[in-house]
């Protein structure tokens, strides 16, 4: 196959030195030898030193990624040793739950690439074409090393389009599924990995709902932006007084119902509602309000927009909080940075003016791991707020 050459600007070669993992087109002078989208490439600086060998794709915005600072002309074996050590990374999970990402894109060294495991069942995305074009070694890798019983692929993110790739999804390998049980700590949840969000469930919201879990004793507890009810099966479990869930979403809310039924918690209230509407109308308080709402910012030119969103929403659930309650407040979005987020909160906070104080920030758990020179892979954060 042949190797393309990407040459870059003068003084642009610092970020690729220090192994960020993306390289974009103001950078870049020119690209010799360019084949197709995702084609391996030699990358140099502006004098002609080797900088390292990546992917190179006219049609992104990411021109060029990094993948190795060796000089090789084959990935493949690079491409499977990752792909296997980031599914070993991963063994001291399985005492926890049979629900696991076992790649995370940057964070694993596999640009692009997601690896969720429901039970034995496997579904993948894939989001650049650097990995497009080894699909096929990926599939059989899976079904090597992790032996499932079925897989599904879920290439189905906007993402894709940046890249020039169109949406594919479908049944892969194996028994035709469409939905899975899953344990997860002491909970168990139906995951809908054809129609779900993301590849199905909220995995990496796994830790926040087990500490979640361990302040709900005896609360009143509202989860806003319920979705499948993970943050109330926890509550539940843990004998919260009573729960209220609030999604816009119907499908959602009926998985929620399912899944909080079958884990033997039969008293609950839930609410179609705009979360924005429900906490602004509704004359109720509450011991616990969770906010766990969709990316408000996909794009760094909106996030003005999304700022005043996440302002917003807080003001309304801090408003809702009883005395001494707590705030579960969360973003999903690399581009909303944890500083900035407490910043949001700091000003919601003042303008209801009522003292809060910080008990904890949350993160995304240790299968969503992002590479120390990649801070983009950081993406979920939140606060537990004690509000008086
Ligand atoms: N907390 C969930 C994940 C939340 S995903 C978990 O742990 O699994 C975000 C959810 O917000 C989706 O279910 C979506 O239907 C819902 N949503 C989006 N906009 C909304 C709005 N304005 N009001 C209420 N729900 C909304």
């Amino acid at each position: 196959m042949k190797i393309a050459q990407v040459i870059l600007k003068p003084e642009k070669e610092k970020p690729v030195k220090k192994l960020h993992p993306w390289i974009f087109s103001g950078a870049i002078e020119r690209i010799e030898g360019y084949e197709f989208p995702g084609q391996v490439c030699h990358i140099f600086s502006n004098s002609g030193e080797f900088l390292g060998t990546g992917f190179v794709n006219k049609k992104s915005g990411i021109v060029c990624r990094l993948f190795t600072k060796d000089r090789v002309n084959r990935v493949e074996h690079i491409i499977r040793e990752r792909l296997i050590n980031a599914i070993k990374r991963r063994e001291r999970l399985k005492s926890i739950t049979n629900c696991i990402r076992y790649v995370h894109g940057e964070g694993d060294g596999l640009p692009g690439l997601i690896i969720d495991g429901y039970d034995d069942v496997v579904v993948f995305q894939i989001i650049s074409a650097a990995l497009e074009n080894y699909r096929e070694l990926i599939v059989e890798t899976i079904i090597e090393e992790m032996k499932p019983s079925s897989i599904y692929e879920r290439s189905d993110s906007s993402y894709r389009g940046e890249e020039g790739l169109n949406i594919r999804k479908g049944h892969v390998f194996g028994k035709e599924v469409e939905e899975v049980v899953i344990r997860e700590h002491h909970a168990r949840f139906t995951i809908n990995i054809t129609k779900g969000h993301k590849t199905g469930f909220y995995i990496d919201q796994r830790d926040n709902r087990k500490i979640l879990g361990d302040y709900a004793r005896d609360k009143d507890v509202c989860d806003c932006f319920c979705y499948t009810g993970g943050f109330s099966v926890y509550a539940g479990l843990n004998n919260a007084k009573s729960l209220t869930l609030v999604d816009s979403s119907k499908p959602a809310l009926e998985l929620a119902e399912k899944n909080l039924r079958m884990n033997g918690i039969t008293e609950f209230k839930t609410i179609r509602a705009n979360a924005f509407d429900f906490l602004r109308k509704t004359k109720d308080d509450f011991d616990i309000v969770i906010l766990d709402p969709p990316s408000f910012v996909k794009k760094i030119k909106y996030l003005h927009r999304a700022i005043k969103g996440y302002k917003d929403i807080n003001i309304y659930g801090i408003k809702r909080v009883r005395k001494g309650g707590y705030l579960f407040t969360f973003a999903c979005s690399h581009h909303m940075t944890i500083d900035l987020f407490q910043q949001v909160i700091f000003y919601a906070a003042s303008d209801v003016g009522r003292p809060a104080r910080i008990i904890r920030r949350f993160h995304q758990p240790e299968d969503h791991p992002f590479s120390i020179y990649h801070p983009e892979g950081e993406y979920l954060k939140g606060l537990l707020l004690q509000i008086d």
